[in-house]
C-alpha cells in the first residue's frame, strides 16, 4: 500500500533528552520515508542516527533535513512504538534509548557488504560488522526439470548432474564435499540451464550442536489439565489475562508451558518464552526442539552480534513461531502473539541493571496487555508481590501442589551451624554425604560464593585486603593464585606481602565453592566431585559440559553456586545439601528473606526427582530464621504470611511503591554534597507538590564504592504510585548537578545494595 509522503517527521535520537525532534524530508527521500526506519539527521553540529516516528506538524521551512534513510524497511511496527513509548514513560528513559536498547546491537553497527572468496573457491557476500559477527550468504544448485533430458554432457558435469537430480537442493560447500573442483562444470551446467543456482543468506543455528530427540506430548494429570484448559480458553479468546501458575518443583509446569503453546500456534499464533539464563536452562530448549516442528529461535547471551542479529531478521520475517531467550527477547519483533511464558517469574535476572532498567517480567505484562495475549508467570517460589495480586484477583491463580508421578518432596532437616567452629561440614551433612555415596546416589552441595577464600588478613598487623576501587574485600582463587575483586577486574598476585607491615602471614578466612570442592575431596577422596560456578564454566557450552557429566552419572558431588539450583531435572540427585543459607539471608536489602526463601527452595528442588526419594540438610547460623523454616517445610502460603504481615509493617511492596536514585562520582565529597543536594531537591518537590511519599537518605550505599566511583542513594516510597511518577519528573526537570556526578533513577528498584 502506497503511504502518503512525508514532508515533516518527529524523530527520536538515542541521546539523554527527554524529548523528540522534527526534521524535514528533502523531496527526493519522501517517498521512501516511513515511520519505523533510521535516519540520518543534523544534530547540533553532528550528524547522528536518529528513529523516525511518524510525520509531525511542523512548519517544513523552519527545520533541518534528514541527510540520509538508512532502512529500506521499517525496524518496529506501531504496535511496537507503543510499546517502547511506555517503557520511556515508565522508566522516566529517552525514547530514543529505548528504541536502541529494544533493537539488537546488530543494526546499530555500520555494515560492510564485501564480496570474498571461499574455502572451496566460491564467491560468497558477507556482511561483516564490528562486533564480529556476519552474515554469510551462500550459493544453493538444483537440477532444473528439463535436465534429465539433456545429453552431451560428461565426465564430472553428468556426475553432478546425476547428484542434483537425486538429492535436490544443494549447497556449494556439500557439492564441494562431494566432487573435487566443481566450479567449472557446475558453471556450464547453469550457462547451458542445466542446473539453476541460487544465493541466499544463511542462518547459523545457535544451538545446532544439540541434538534433538523427540519428545512425545505427556498426558496432563489433573492439576495440570486444569491450568491448561484455563490458559488455552484465554490464548482461544484473544484477550489480555494474565496468570500465575504456582507449582513446586517438579509438579509439571513446563508441560503446561508445552500444551499452553501448542495450542497457540493451533490457533495460528506465535509465543514467546522468557527465562532467566537460557545457558543455565539447555534441557528446556531441547525439550522444545523435541516437541515443535514449527521454527524456534533461541536468544542467549553466547551468540555474537551478527548471529543476534540473523535470529531478530528470522523472527522479524515471520519465519519463527517460538522464541526462547532471556530477559532482551522481551523485545523479539514477534507478531500476532498469542502468549508470553515468563519461567522462573521470581528471578531477579529479569531486572536490566544499566540503561534501560527495564524489568522484562513486568514489561511481559505490559506487551501483553498491547497484544491482546495470555501471560504465564510460572514459579514455585512466586516473587510475594505476585503473590499478592493473585489473592487479590488481579492474576489469575492456576496451582499445581504435587509433583507429577506421585514423587514425594524431599525430607529436609535444618542444621544450627553456630557450634561447628567454622568447619564446613556439620556431622549430619557428612554422615548424609557418606549414605547417599553408598548407596549410589548423587549429591549437590550448594553455596552461594565462589572463589577459595572470601576474606584475607595479615596475622602480624590485621590489615584486610581490600579492593582499591570497590568497598569490598578481596577473594583468593587458589588455582588462579589470584585474589580477585568480584566486582571489578583489580586482582592482585598470591601469594603477596602485607602492604602495611610487609608480613607474610596471610590468613585465608570465609569459604567459597572452591574451597568446598577442597574439603570434600579431603573427607570422600574416592568420590568424583566436580564444581560448577562462573569460573568453571567459561567458554560456550562450559555449564552444558558438566550437566552433561552429572547425567550421565560421571559425577558423585557436585559443588555449586546458585548455578546447580536452576531448572535441572537430574533423576540420580537424592542429596542436597546447602553449605551455609547465611550468605543471602545477610544481605541488607528488604528483599533478603525473600530471596533466600526462593533459593534455598530452588536447590531443594533439585532432590528427589527421580524414583527415589529424595533427602535436604540445610546448615546456617540463623537455622530459626523463617524463611528457612518455612522452605525446609514446603510451606510457600507461610512464608508469605510471615513476609506480607513484615511488608505491611514496613511499608515496603506491595504495600508502597518504590524508586531509587543513585549518585555517583570519583570524587567522595562532591558525591556527597551532590546527594544531600538531590535529596533537598526531592523534599522541596514533595512539599511543592503536596505529594505524600517517603524519601530515606541520602546515605552512602551499601555497595559504597564500586570501580572507583563513590556512590550514595535516596529511596522513595510512595503509595500511590501516580504521585510518585509527579515527584520524580519534577525532579528530573530541576535537577542539574555538576558534570563530574552521575545521576541514575531506577523506577521499582529490585536490588538496593
Ligand atoms: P517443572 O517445570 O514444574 O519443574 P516439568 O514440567 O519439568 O516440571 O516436569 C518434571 C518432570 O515430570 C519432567 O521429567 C516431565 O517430563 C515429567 N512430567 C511432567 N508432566 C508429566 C505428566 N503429566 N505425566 C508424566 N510425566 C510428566
Ligand atoms: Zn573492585
Amino acid at each position: 500500500m502506497p503511504h502518503s509522503r512525508y514532508r515533516t517527521i518527529e524523530v527520536a535520537v538515542p541521546l539523554p533528552l527527554d524529548r523528540t525532534f522534527h526534521y524535514s524530508v528533502p523531496e527526493a527521500l519522501q517517498r521512501s520515508i516511513q515511520p519505523g526506519v533510521r535516519v540520518l539527521v543534523p544534530f547540533g553540529r553532528r550528524k547522528v542516527t536518529g528513529y523516525v516516528l511518524g510525520s509531525a506538524n511542523a512548519p517544513a521551512g523552519e527545520l533541518k533535513d534528514v541527510i540520509e534513510i538508512l532502512d529500506a524497511e521499517p525496524l518496529f511496527t506501531t504496535r511496537e512504538l507503543a510499546f517502547y513509548r511506555w517503557i520511556a514513560n515508565y522508566y522516566l528513559y529517552p525514547l530514543g534509548e529505548v528504541i536502541k536498547t529494544a533493537l539488537p546491537t546488530g543494526i546499530n553497527i555500520e555494515s560492510r557488504r564485501r564480496t570474498v572468496t571461499g574455502d572451496d573457491g566460491s564467491t560468497v557476500i558477507e556482511e561483516h560488522f564490528a562486533g564480529g559477527g556476519s552474515i554469510r550468504r551462500e550459493r544453493f544448485y538444483r537440477a532444473a526439470a528439463e535436465a534429465a533430458d539433456a545429453a552431451g554432457i560428461r565426465g564430472s558435469g553428468a556426475a553432478i548432474l546425476l547428484f542434483l537430480l537425486e538429492n535436490g537442493e544443494t549447497s556449494r560447500a556439500k557439492i564441494s564435499q562431494q566432487f573435487s573442483n566443481p566450479s567449472a562444470p557446475l558453471k556450464r551446467l547453469v550457462e547451458r540451464g542445466l542446473v539453476t543456482v541460487e544465493e541466499r543468506e544463511v542462518y547459523r543455528d545457535p544451538f545446532r550442536e544439540d541434538d534433538c530427540t523427540v519428545t512425545p506430548a505427556l498426558d496432563l494429570n489433573e492439576h495440570q489439565a486444569t491450568a491448561f484448559a484455563t490458559i488455552a480458553a484465554a490464548v482461544t479468546a484473544g484477550e489480555f489475562s494474565p496468570f500465575l501458575l504456582h507449582g513446586v518443583t517438579g509438579s509439571g509446569k513446563t508441560e503446561v508451558y508445552l500444551h499452553a503453546i501448542a495450542h497457540t500456534l493451533q490457533h495460528g499464533k506465535r509465543a514467546l518464552v522468557l527465562t532467566p539464563e537460557i545457558a543455565l536452562t539447555p534441557q528446556l530448549v531441547k525439550r522444545f526442539r523435541g516437541r515443535f516442528s514449527e521454527g524456534i529461535a533461541v536468544l542467549h547471551s553466547g551468540l555474537s552480534l551478527g548471529e543476534r542479529y540473523d535470529e531478530w531478521r528470522r523472527i522479524r520475517r515471520g519465519e519463527v513461531a517460538i522464541v526462547i531467550g532471556a530477559r532482551s527477547a522481551l523485545f523479539a519483533p514477534l507478531d500476532n502473539l498469542g502468549i508470553i511464558v515468563v519461567d522462573e517469574e521470581h528471578e531477579a535476572s529479569y531486572k536490566q541493571s544499566e540503561g534501560v532498567t527495564y524489568n522484562a517480567r513486568d514489561l511481559a505484562l505490559v506487551r501483553g496487555k498491547l497484544e491482546k495475549a495470555a501471560v504465564v508467570l510460572g514459579t514455585a517460589t512466586p516473587l510475594i508481590t505476585t503473590f499478592h495480586a493473585a489473592q487479590h484477583g488481579r492474576i489469575h491463580y492456576l496451582h499445581l501442589p504435587q509433583r507429577v508421578r506421585g514423587l514425594s518432596l524431599p525430607e529436609t532437616r535444618i542444621v544450627d551451624t553456630r557450634k561447628l567452629r567454622g568447619a564446613a561440614f556439620s556431622p549430619e551433612l557428612v554422615a548424609a554425604i557418606g549414605e547417599n555415596l553408598a548407596k549410589g546416589g548423587q549429591t549437590l552441595l550448594f553455596l552461594n560464593r565462589r572463589g577459595f577464600a572470601t576474606f584475607l588478613l595479615c596475622r602480624d598487623c590485621g590489615h584486610v585486603f581490600r579492593c582499591p576501587n570497590c568497598s569490598v574485600t578481596l577473594t583468593h582463587h587458589r588455582a588462579k593464585q589470584r585474589h580477585f575483586c568480584h566486582y571489578c577486574d583489580f586482582s592482585l598476585p598470591a601469594p603477596s606481602v602485607c602492604p602495611e607491615c610487609s608480613g607474610t602471614d596471610i590468613g585465608l578466612f570465609g569459604r567459597g565453592t572452591e574451597r568446598v570442592e577442597d574439603e570434600v575431596k579431603e573427607l570422600f577422596p574416592d568420590a568424583r566431585v566436580a564444581r560448577m560456578d562462573s569460573d568453571t564454566t567459561t567458554g560456550r557450552g562450559g555449564h552444558a559440559r558438566i550437566l552433561k557429566r552429572l547425567e550421565e552419572g560421571a559425577i558423585d558431588i557436585l559443588i555449586g553456586t546458585q548455578m546447580i539450583a536452576k531448572g535441572h531435572d537430574y533423576p540420580g540427585v537424592t542429596l542436597v545439601g546447602v553449605v551455609s543459607a547465611d550468605a543471602t539471608l545477610n544481605i541488607p536489602d528488604f528483599r533478603s528473606a525473600e530471596r533466600t526463601f526462593q533459593l534455598v527452595s530452588q536447590v531443594m528442588g533439585r532432590a528427589g526427582r527421580g524414583d527415589a526419594p529424595g533427602t535436604v540438610v540445610i546448615q546456617g547460623v540463623s537455622a530459626d530464621h523463617y524463611a528457612l523454616l518455612r522452605a525446609a517445610s514446603h510451606d510457600y502460603e507461610g512464608f508469605y504470611a510471615e513476609e506480607i504481615a513484615f511488608r505491611e509493617d514496613a511499608g515496603y511492596p506491595p504495600f508502597a511503591h518504590l524508586a531509587m536514585a543513585v549518585i555517583s562520582g570519583t570524587a567522595e565529597k562532591a558525591v556527597e554534597k551532590g546527594a544531600q543536594d538531590a535529596a533537598r531537591l526531592f523534599r522541596a518537590g514533595r512539599q511543592a507538590l503536596n505529594i505524600r511519599a517517603e524519601i530515606l537518605g541520602p546515605a552512602p550505599a551499601p555497595l559504597a564504592k564500586v570501580r572507583g566511583r563513590f556512590r550514595w542513594q535516596i529511596m522513595l516510597k510512595a503509595r500511590n504510585r501516580t504521585e510518585l511518577k509527579r515527584l520524580l519528573l519534577h525532579f528530573q526537570r530541576e535537577w542539574n548537578p555538576p558534570r563530574v556526578l552521575r545521576t541514575t533513577l531506577d523506577v521499582d528498584p529490585v536490588d538496593t545494595l
